[in-house]
């Protein structure tokens, strides 16, 4: 009859947008062989890497990070933390085996952010100046550890040069410069405090050293927020040093600089690249950091409502619009604990208005997308702790990571899926993570701690 043959070709049309979004979906779906790919290809960037900085895409830049803590550390020091969203002056104390920690957040306007790098500069020397103010320590010089979370060139442990700039940053007249003299520079022009700045530490660094004091076998520092990264312990057995290791940060967000993940980037990361600042660059950090997560989530999005699949083929300005899905939006929409309805607020609240079963869609499209960052970064993390484990000759490794960001810390998936990834890609490993409090902070005033040691004897 006629009303039959109505409901097949519904059924029929269903079945068909269904799987047109499936097929859509599958693109980040990667298979096992795909992940062992992307753990070779991270294994070959590390080594290239050791061999010439220049010719790779994995900088693995040196940190003259040698020791960790011994327990010793005294007295008061301060941390600066500029990261991938705001700065942090941090106050720390150590005292006995304790520390105690004072900090205040200073958010970096944008038009800082990509202005010149002696405003940018200047702004932080600001801050400094009024968190001394603040903590009634204007007239003191205290010895200070910088967390500067980008790639920085370094020839000692209180010197780097800007590589290049990531995340949402740009100021000019900064690649290619000493961002501590820059920061010296800054405090002297104001002239009414003064430093005394004994190290420049990555974040990942200061997660690793920080999570060392209390766990020994902590030889690796992860970051998995607004950008990614990791960094490791690494042999020094061609260097004459009396020390054994450094701790080298990898800055493996580059690995697929050089198109070594061509085959499974899609349409939509080229699409989040082509709208970045820096284009072409970081192409592992597109794929796996929360800066851009919601990005790749809104460029499937517009393209399967283009499509027809999705809110009814209404593509509104909000889905036009960069940026609306912050990580804290996926963390919230992929909880297990929300039910439909409730991820239909969320999106509403957004101003996406859809039915539920758009909601479903949404959810799904998430879920892929962190997914295969969480995946990713334990293909990469697979490969440096086999790495290390070949460096000692050992079938057996026992190591701890120190990790900290947005990603890992309030996700309701990414951790589990990068533990779950690491331990059937590294069966020869045993990889504890721990959650570092404080990371860019206290790991900073105990990197700063025992630069001062070495200098003073
Ligand atoms: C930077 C790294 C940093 C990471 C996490 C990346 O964009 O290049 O230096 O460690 O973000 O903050
Ligand atoms: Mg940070």
């Amino acid at each position: 009859s006629k009303g039959a043959a109505l409901v097949a070709a519904v059924a029929q049309r269903l079945t068909s947008l269904r799987r047109q979004v499936s097929e859509t979906l599958s693109l980040f779906r990667l298979k096992e062989e795909q992940l062992q790919l992307v753990k070779a290809r991270m294994r070959s960037g590390l080594d290239a890497g050791l061999r010439s900085k220049s010719s790779s895409t994995i900088k693995m830049l040196p940190s003259f990070v040698y020791l960790t803590p011994d327990g010793t550390e005294r007295g008061k020091y301060l941390a600066l933390d500029l990261g991938g969203t705001n700065f942090r002056a941090l106050l720390v104390r150590f005292k006995k085996q304790t520390s105690r920690l004072y900090h205040k957040i200073y958010t970096i306007p944008l038009e800082i952010m990509q202005g010149t790098g002696e405003e940018l500069f200047d702004h932080l020397a600001q801050c400094v100046c009024d968190f001394l103010d603040y903590m009634g320590l204007k007239n003191t010089r205290l010895p200070a550890g910088f967390t500067f979370s980008f790639p920085c060139e370094q020839s000692a442990i209180d010197t780097g040069t800007l590589v290049a700039w990531t995340k949402g940053f740009k100021a000019t007249d900064s690649e290619g410069h000493d961002v501590v003299s820059m920061l010296r520079e800054a405090i002297k022009r104001r002239n009414d405090i003064d430093l005394d700045i004994v190290a420049l530490i990555n974040d990942t660094v200061g997660t690793m050293m920080s999570c060392a004091h209390e766990d020994q076998r902590c030889e690796i520092g992860m970051i998995a927020g607004t950008g990614t990264n990791l960094c490791y312990m690494e042999e020094l057995k061609n260097i004459e040093k009396i020390e054994q290791r450094m701790c080298i940060n990898t800055e493996w967000g580059g690995l697929g600089d050089d198109g070594c993940l061509d085959d499974i980037i899609t349409l939509y990361d080229t699409e989040v690249d082509q709208n970045s600042i820096n284009q072409g660059k970081q192409r592992f950090e597109k794929m796996t950091s929360g800066m851009y997560l919601g990005e790749v989530v809104r460029q499937v999005l517009l393209d399967l409502t283009r499509r027809g699949l999705l809110f009814k083929g209404h593509v509104s300005e909000t889905l036009k619009t960069p940026g609306i899905f912050e990580t804290k939006y996926l963390s919230q929409i992929e909880s297990d604990r929300l039910a439909l309805l409730q991820v239909r607020s969320i999106l509403q609240q957004l101003g996406l208005h859809g039915t539920c079963h758009d909601s479903i869609i949404v959810k799904h499209v998430c879920l892929v997308v962190s997914r295969r960052a969480a995946q990713l970064c334990g293909a990469g993390m697979a490969a440096v702790v086999d790495k290390i484990r070949e460096n000692r000759g050992l079938d057996h490794l026992d190591i701890a990571v120190g990790v900290d960001g947005s990603l890992y810390k309030l996700h309701p998936h990414f951790s589990q899926v990068l533990k779950e990834t690491v331990r059937v890609m590294a069966p020869q490993c045993d990889v504890t993570f721990q959650p570092s409090e404080e990371g860019s902070g206290k790991g900073a005033a105990l990197i700063a701690a025992v630069a001062r040691r070495k200098r003073d004897v």
